[in-house]
This record gives structure tokens, C-alpha cells and sequence, in this order.
């Protein structure tokens, strides 16, 4: 079997908390809206929206935004105040300035491999705000090259291991998400590795993959040192 050459790493609920933010910020949303609206419905109204307007606005914090003042308006029938639309911005800005902590074993995990391995950091989200989360976890110096895509597919995997490293064959991808990590990696001919979060986006689910010959799951980052050193 080739020699792995490169390893492709998720930075959203991977690296660090992510999708904690976004449940917090929801319940802030539900909150401000509360007087105005059936509370109870709130949610899946966003999430609705969250999911109706990704392929508009991309992944990430502006579009969430933008959601969230799409919901207010429709669950009010346009009688939302403009003074909770300013507080749903200013969540949506909190969120845009909030701490970046990495997950324990982050540094440590990365430091050991980047001696041996090409290491990329693929992610989606907002250009802005994940080059600003990366600068903040101080693990920005572990990568070889940073890859902020608009979406995770097979072909885009396929190019950025083409690009860094030997090809997919010869390739990694390690996240939180069965569904933009692990399987479109899988389809690419990476192996796909799958450390699973304390919170999953709604969109983020998927079935395990029916091969999984290249197909792991890990428990945290610290982990994955013994699985390198197995497939080589
Ligand atoms: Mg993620």
C-alpha cells in the first residue's frame, strides 16, 4: 500500500468549538423573538432557512445571520421591530469575535505530524472569520496550506490533494462531519477518518459508508497518532 502522504483536517468542531456558538446564538434568537412569535416552531423555522438559503450565502456566520433576520420577518409577518433586528445582528457579530480555543491534544497531535506528513486545512465558512479563528488557535504554523472552500465534495478533495500532496490515494481527511469530511473523502479514494463532536449541525449528519476498508472513527485527535502509525 502507498505511503500517506498528506492529511487533510476539518477546523469547525475539529480543531475547535464551533457549533456550540451557533446553539447558543439560536437560543438567543428564540429569546428576542419570543414576544413577537410562537416560540415554539422558532427553531425549525431557522434551521428551515438555515437550509434553504446555504446555497445562496455559503457556510458560515454572515449567512446564519441573515437567516435569523429572514425568520424574524416571516414568523412576525414583517412586524419584527427594527430594535430586535439589531440585536439579532449584534448576536451574530458576538459570534464573529468569540474566543477560539482548540480542543485538548490539538497542538500536540499536530506538532507530531507535520513532522512526518503534509498537513492541510480544509474547511468551509466565511474567508474572513475562519482565517481569523485559525490566527487565534495558534495552530495556523502546523499546516502546509490552508484550503477555505465554498463546499466539501469528492472533486474538491480530489484537487486539493492533487495540489499539496500525492493525490487522494495517498491522502487523509479527519472531521467532525460524516457528510462533508469523511464520505466525499471516501469517494475521492482518501482514507476518511471520523472524530465525532459533542454537537452536529443539522445538515452535517450522514450514514456510515457501506466500504469501510478506509473508513475509521476515533474518539478524539490524540488518537490519531496510533491509527498514522498503523496504516503506514
Ligand atoms: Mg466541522
Amino acid at each position: 500500500m502507498p505511503e500517506l502522504s498528506a492529511i487533510g483536517f476539518d477546523a469547525d468542531d475539529t480543531l475547535w468549538h464551533h457549533e456550540r456558538f451557533f446553539q447558543l446564538t439560536t437560543a438567543r434568537f428564540v429569546e428576542l423573538l419570543k414576544p413577537y412569535a410562537d416560540p415554539h416552531h422558532l427553531t425549525e423555522h431557522l434551521h428551515a432557512a438555515e437550509k434553504r438559503n446555504v446555497k445562496h450565502y455559503g457556510f458560515g456566520v454572515k449567512g446564519f445571520m441573515l437567516s435569523m433576520i429572514e425568520t424574524a420577518v416571516d414568523v412576525t409577518d414583517g412586524r419584527v421591530p427594527g430594535t430586535v433586528i439589531a440585536d439579532v445582528l449584534a448576536a451574530g457579530r458576538d459570534m464573529l469575535a468569540h474566543p477560539v480555543e482548540p480542543y485538548p491534544g490539538a497542538g500536540t497531535t499536530l506538532a507530531a505530524l507535520s513532522a512526518s506528513h503534509t498537513l492541510i486545512l480544509i474547511t468551509r465558512g466565511d474567508l474572513f472569520d475562519q482565517e481569523r479563528k485559525l490566527a487565534a488557535s495558534g495552530l495556523g504554523d502546523y499546516f502546509d496550506a490552508v484550503e477555505i472552500v465554498s463546499d466539501k465534495t469528492a472533486p474538491v478533495y480530489e484537487r486539493i490533494f492533487a495540489r499539496h500532496g500525492h493525490g487522494a490515494g495517498r491522502a487523509m481527511m479527519v472531521g467532525n462531519s460524516m457528510r462533508a469530511d469523511v464520505v466525499p473523502a471516501l469517494a475521492a479514494g482518501a482514507w476518511g477518518v471520523h472524530i465525532p463532536s459533542e454537537h452536529v449541525w443539522a445538515l452535517d449528519h450522514d450514514d456510515d459508508p457501506a466500504d469501510t476498508s478506509r473508513f475509521r472513527r476515533i474518539a478524539d485527535l490524540p488518537a490519531l497518532l496510533p491509527l498514522v502509525a498503523e496504516i503506514a
